[in-house]
């Protein structure tokens, strides 16, 4: 497969862009080559897709199910009964139609947390997402239960690491408060020895700190620390309630943090430290998190939270600037990974959008990338494209119709 992209707008210059199987292999102009496909850029402009790296991709099943209540009281009472009900197909239905509001809002890579690691993996390679894919680890305390989960861990893990290239398998502990020491201590020897990621939810909330010291006498990242997870293969979301001392630990180490401004917000979860994360060199990324507490999976919307929410907090206008915030949600997510994605260079994997300038949202371009932070919505994204693949073309995915009746199918069934 190649496609000829022709008078694309690239750094605020027009070029050609030529893509052979699943890398940019020649960026000039006047590009003289045949191809499978041929795009006129003249009215549009080439950026990098984005990496959304906290989502729980088949919580799509619960969007606008349990809105406007706190954290605790959302997971306990309402949706972890809602996830006992899921069956197989559900969870695919969900991973499938998340795919497809990635697709059309630009995301070819996400991060995901989730049971049923067999489907979400089946959805993402069938749809030619880039994935991690978190496969979920409760064990509440039971050591019965941790015993089991240990087993199904590495069952899913051997089942489904080489199902897809795109696709890396990772153990996620959900939080401190659901799964054992014990279980954390042995879910950092697994990530040493099969040099994976783990993911998990760290100090989200003022509730999980102060329970984790209750507990064990000591805050969450310290726990992370002496069980041997705090290190560069930790992926963690929120990291919300941080110090000092505690946000200078996740830089040394190299921890990855997905900041999740929506779902913090909506969860009056409280305020991610912007400004004191970017200041240490903490590697941290904007991401949507899962569909009950965003509600979408649109890293657009997310980036122009993370900016105002930045700016509000500090009482200063000039933290988060867009070409920062931009870049958590592309090229940087994609570095901290180690993929050769989130750039328009050749030699890079072909990952990329294409927007259309002759949107109103993007009139005048007199900033593109201030534009797609503070202006734009999905609306602008006519191309999606992963790996070489186009996943969107003039703003249509294939199958999308079928995915959003399987859903509805699924919602029947589950009498919500
Ligand atoms: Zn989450």
């Amino acid at each position: 497969m190649s496609i000829l992209i022709k008078n694309i707008l690239l750094n605020n210059e027009r070029t050609d862009v030529y893509i052979e199987k699943n890398s940019f292999t020649q960026i000039e102009k006047n590009i003289e080559k045949e191809a499978d496909t041929v795009i006129d850029g003249s009215h549009r402009a080439i950026l990098p897709s984005f990496h959304n790296l906290h989502t729980h991709s088949s919580m799509t099943l619960m969007r606008g199910y349990a809105d406007d209540m706190a954290l605790h009281t959302w997971l306990n009472d309402y949706i972890w009964p809602f996830e006992a009900k899921l069956k197989d197909v559900d969870i695919y239905n969900g991973a499938r139609l998340a795919c497809v509001e990635m697709i059309k809002s630009g995301t070819t890579m996400c991060a995901d947390m989730y049971v049923g690691t067999e489907q979400v993996v089946k959805a993402f390679s069938e749809m030619g997402i880039r994935a991690f894919v978190g496969a979920t680890f409760f064990d509440f305390f039971d050591e019965k239960k941790a015993e089991e989960m240990k087993k199904k861990m590495e069952a899913e893990y051997e089942a489904n690491k080489e199902v897809d290239e795109k696709i890396a398998i990772m153990p996620a502990p959900h939080a401190v408060y659901t799964v054992s020491e014990e279980s954390l201590r042995w879910l950092a020897e697994f990530s040493e020895k099969n040099n994976t990621l783990v993911n998990i939810h760290l100090s989200e909330t003022q509730k999980e700190n102060d329970d984790c010291v209750a507990k064990y006498g000591v805050r969450p990242v310290e726990l992370l620390d002496r069980v041997g997870l705090l290190n560069e293969r930790l992926l963690v979301a929120h990291a919300v309630h941080l110090n000092d001392d505690e946000i200078a630990l996740l830089a040394e180490r190299g921890v990855i943090v997905a900041h999740c401004p929506a779902s913090n917000m909506k969860l009056a979860s409280g305020g991610f430290r912007y400004d004191a994360m970017a200041k240490a060199g903490v590697k941290f990324s904007i991401a949507t998190d899962g569909v009950c507490s965003d509600n979408n999976v649109d890293m657009m919307g997310e980036m122009k939270l993370a900016a105002l929410r930045a700016k509000e907090m500090y009482a200063d206008a000039t933290v988060a600037p867009a070409a920062d915030v931009f870049a958590r949600a592309t090229s940087l997510p994609a570095e901290y990974l180690g993929l050769n994605t989130g750039k328009i260079e050749v030699g890079a994997k072909a990952d990329f959008i294409l927007v259309n300038l002759d949107d109103v949202a993007m009139v005048p371009n007199t900033n593109l990338i201030s534009n797609m932070v503070y202006s734009a919505t999905p609306k602008v994204i006519d191309y999606t494209v992963c790996d070489g693949k186009i996943l969107m073309a003039e703003g249509v995915v294939e199958g999308e119709k079928e995915i959003i009746a399987a859903l509805r199918d699924s919602m029947q069934r589950l009498g919500a």
